[in-house]
């Protein structure tokens, strides 16, 4: 479904992508991992166009994205990106109807079935009884889940998240988790999700792509990417991985140590 050919990208210069390739399937929930600074940001930013790769392509369902009109990629592709620190002026509601947008006859009024899909898509993110609350009313994580309901309630093929669960409580991570893993496997909705969460990577994600300062180590899945050596050699940091008793996913644990302190002068 989507193809990535070779991309690399700076924005001065220095390269923060290099030589990037890799594809997703229709109906894959695939996960970007990797340090701060790896890159992954940058990646889902040039997957939905905010940015332009100085080198490579990247297809959609086999047409180059570049040649894609905005609209076009707008009714296939859906973005939850990271907190903005804008805060607008709008409802609940008047933000989660903004995803329908690509849907809008040419007149740009809202049918009943806008105002039904933002609807469900509040309710799937228990967003609804705050539908009529201001943006600037609400806290980081409420927020987070107003642009989850737009971007659900854009009917999308495609999901890109950028750390969609920072922000959240253990209870919102779960649900909104388990949401998106049921209309992956229910509906059919790809999704690419890039993650700081390693192991709740590794629990959800059918397939992994570790990304080390701009490159691709590894990718496969997550039994294959989450392993002692590929994330001591990525991180640079001691860890052991074993089992999840309840997923059977790899698990990183993060070893416990005095830190040896520089001595007095
Ligand atoms: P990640 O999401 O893995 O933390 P990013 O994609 O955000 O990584 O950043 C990759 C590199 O690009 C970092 O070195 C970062 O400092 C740099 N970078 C990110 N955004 C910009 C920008 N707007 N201008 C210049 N450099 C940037």
């Amino acid at each position: 479904m989507i193809e990535v050919h070779s991309i690399s990208f700076r924005y001065h210069d220095d390269w923060v992508l290099r030589d990037v390739s890799f594809r997703v399937e229709r109906g894959e929930f695939v996960g970007v991992i990797g340090p701060n600074g790896s890159g992954k940001t940058t990646l889902l930013k040039i997957l939905y166009r905010l940015l332009s790769p100085q080198s490579g392509e990247i297809r959609f369902e086999l047409v180059p994205l570049k040649k894609m009109d905005r609209a076009d990629i707008a009714k296939k592709i859906a973005v939850v990106a990271q907190e903005t620190h804008l805060l607008f002026p709008f409802s609940v509601l008047e933000t989660v109807l903004t995803g329908r947008s690509p849907h809008l006859g040419s007149l740009m009024f809202e049918s009943d079935k806008d105002l039904e899909m933002a609807k469900k898509a509040m309710e799937w993110t228990k967003m609804l009884p705050f539908s009529g609350r201001r943006m600037d009313e609400l806290s980081g994580g409420e927020r987070k889940r107003v642009f989850i309901a737009r971007a659900l309630a854009q009917e999308p093929e495609v999901i890109l998240l950028d750390e969609p669960t920072a922000n959240l409580d253990i209870h919102h991570q779960i649900d909104f988790l388990n949401l998106i893993l049921t209309l992956n496997q229910e509906r059919g909705l790809t999704i690419v999700m890039a993650s700081h969460d390693m192991n709740t990577a590794s629990d959800f994600c059918d397939r992994l792509i570790l990304l080390q300062e701009g490159r691709v180590y590894k990718m496969g899945t997550p039994e294959e990417v989450i392993t002692k050596e590929n994330i001591e050699k990525v991180y640079g940091c001691e860890v052991e991985v074993d089992q999840n008793p309840f997923s059977g996913k790899p698990r990183i644990n993060l070893l416990k140590k005095k830190t040896p302190l520089p001595s007095s002068p």
